[in-house]
This record gives structure tokens, C-alpha cells and sequence, in this order.
């Protein structure tokens, strides 16, 4: 029986290190997304971060040849400046992003920073200038403190707070039994999904990035935990460059531009009342979007009466 068990806990030791290695959010876009074909070109600089200006300048991108996915996509996020991606599902919104992370490589155009060419730089610097902010965040099974230190390990007790205070977090931390040393994540507390995107917004406040990745979640949250997590998101993006990627419209009405994907090319651009003034797919998806949320209230109105 212990010749058995000595392997089975070895096993058990391994299967545990690789399940918290796993559970790693950017570790885990990165797995998911990894290409060996993408390394640093021999003698490669660092980014150098000046501005933090974003621009795509005429890229083209598919993942298999015969599907082209984006077709001449050039827009510029400003330095601290919010663009918003908006458009259908698989019109190529989450592909800008890993374009942006380098985890693909445009076939054609190219993608800057500050005027550097990405294909260019060393990755590491680029992936430690940007902060990303999940569709659906993982959590170490660690205390909800760890997981939000996660984001700078040296950050002092206060840097920390004020994080969780900005991702408005901070309350609902205060009330746990054990506060910051309360166990989170599989084996410990339960976190839902409101709860679990602000401890990633207070992981990223903390990482300080100059350029901001948001991929919302397409899990529809109720509205008020939906508004608290816009609050947190604004001051997150309040200042750094951001490219959001909106699933849901009610969240790019702030952008300072908002950019309609579809079918690989930029269909419409312009603010929220600039696109809705045009009546075109925007204004559609808007008005769509507007009546399936009524009809929702309408049901809960009914359910609640009855
Ligand atoms: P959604 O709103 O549903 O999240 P999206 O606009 O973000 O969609 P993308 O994730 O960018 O869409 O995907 C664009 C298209 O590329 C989709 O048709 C998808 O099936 C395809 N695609 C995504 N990843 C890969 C991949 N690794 N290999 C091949 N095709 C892929």
C-alpha cells in the first residue's frame, strides 16, 4: 500500500501545481492562444512606452487561409482614450485583441505602439504594458488578497486596498470572515461573477498597465452588479489607453469612439449619438438591444406580480 500511495501523492502534488498553473487567467489566454511561430526577432528592443497610443494601420488577418476573418481594419486608440469594438458574433472582435497581445500575426498592415511595430519589440514588454481585464476570470484557490496581488507582488497593504476600494470590492471583502486571508476559488468561498470580474479589475489596478484590454462578459449580469462593474471599469480605464470589446451596447455609450465590425471591415465609426443619428447597423443593434432588455423587465414586472 505505500509503494501505491507514494506515487499516487507525487501525482496528486503534480496535478495540483499544473491545475494552479492552469487556473492563471493570462496564463490561460496565453496557453489557449499559444503559436510557436510567433518568437522575439533576433535582437528585438523593448517597447518603450511613451504615450501609449494603439493604432491597426490596414490589417488583415485570418486564422486558415480560405477564412478570411479581418479584411483592412486600421483605426488609432488614443493615448487614454477609450475605443470601443462592437459587431456581430465572430466578427472578429476577441481577434483584434490577440493581434494586439501577438498571439497571431497580421498577414498583411501592422500594429503599433507609440509607432512601434509589435512584430518588432520583445514580447514580454509588450504583454507587461497591456492589462487585461477577461470575459470570465479564473482564481487561484488561494485567499482572495493573493488573488489580487497577483497583479504586483511588491504592492504594500494600502496599494492593495485602494485597489479593491477602486474595483469596489472593498466592502464586500470587509464582510467575509477572514477579510483579505479568506480562501476563494474551487476549495474555498464561491465567488460569482460580478464578484470574480472585480477582483480581476483590482488585480489590474494594481498591475498599473498604461494600455487596457476589456472583454466584457457576454453573461448577463443583473443591472445594478452590471453598473457597479461599469463604475469600476471607467476608473480602471479613467487615464490609460483602452480597447474594450463590447458584447453588450449599454457599456460603449462613453467611448470616445466606437468602431461597428463586420464581416472583417469597419462598417460604421463615430460616437454613440454620431452613430445613432446615422441610423444605420448601430442604431439597429440599439434599438434591438433596447427592446429585448424591456421585454425582460416586462417578464420580471409580471413574475414579480404574481
Ligand atoms: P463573439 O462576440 O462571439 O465573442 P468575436 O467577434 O469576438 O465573437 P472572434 O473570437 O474574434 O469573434 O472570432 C472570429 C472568427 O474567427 C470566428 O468565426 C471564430 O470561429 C474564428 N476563430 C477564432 N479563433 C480561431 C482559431 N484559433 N482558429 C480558427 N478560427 C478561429
Amino acid at each position: 500500500l505505500v509503494q501505491l500511495s507514494m506515487p499516487l501523492n507525487f501525482m496528486g502534488m503534480i496535478y495540483r501545481e499544473i491545475k494552479q498553473a492552469l487556473i492563471d487567467i493570462d496564463d490561460m489566454f496565453k496557453i489557449l492562444h499559444r503559436n510557436p511561430e510567433i518568437a522575439d526577432r533576433p535582437g528585438a528592443a523593448p517597447l518603450a512606452i511613451t504615450e501609449a497610443v494603439v493604432r491597426f494601420e490596414d490589417v488583415h488577418f485570418a486564422y486558415v487561409p480560405e477564412r478570411p476573418i479581418l479584411r483592412g481594419i486600421s483605426f488609432t486608440v488614443p493615448a487614454g482614450r477609450t475605443v470601443a469594438i462592437v459587431g456581430p458574433s465572430g466578427a472578429g472582435k476577441s481577434t483584434l485583441s490577440r493581434l494586439l497581445f501577438r498571439f497571431y500575426e497580421p498577414q498583411a498592415g501592422r500594429i503599433t505602439v507609440d509607432g512601434q511595430d509589435i512584430a518588432g519589440v520583445q514580447q514580454e514588454s509588450l504583454r507587461a504594458a497591456i492589462g487585461m481585464v477577461p470575459q470570465d476570470t479564473v482564481l487561484f484557490n488561494d485567499t482572495i488578497g493573493y488573488n489580487i496581488r497577483y497583479g504586483r507582488w511588491e504592492a504594500s497593504e494600502a496599494e492593495l486596498r485602494e485597489a479593491a476600494t477602486l474595483a469596489q470590492i472593498d466592502r464586500f471583502i470587509a464582510a467575509l470572515p477572514e477579510g483579505y486571508d479568506t480562501p476563494v476559488g474551487e476549495r474555498g468561498l464561491k465567488l460569482s461573477g460580478g464578484e470574480k470580474q472585480r477582483v480581476a479589475i483590482a488585480r489590474t489596478i494594481l498591475k498599473g498597465p498604461p494600455i487596457l484590454v476589456l472583454d466584457e462578459a457576454t453573461s448577463a449580469l443583473d443591472s445594478f452588479t452590471e453598473r457597479e462593474i461599469q463604475d469600476a471599469l471607467d476608473r480602471v480605464s479613467r487615464g490609460r489607453t483602452t480597447l474594450v470589446i463590447a458584447h453588450r451596447l449599454s457599456t460603449v455609450v462613453g467611448a470616445d469612439e466606437i468602431i461597428v465590425l463586420d464581416q472583417g471591415r469597419i462598417a460604421e465609426r463615430g460616437t454613440h449619438l454620431a452613430l445613432l443619428a446615422q441610423g444605420g447597423v448601430y442604431a439597429a443593434m440599439w434599438n434591438r438591444q433596447r427592446e429585448a432588455e424591456a421585454a425582460r423587465e416586462a417578464l420580471k414586472r409580471a413574475e414579480a406580480q404574481e
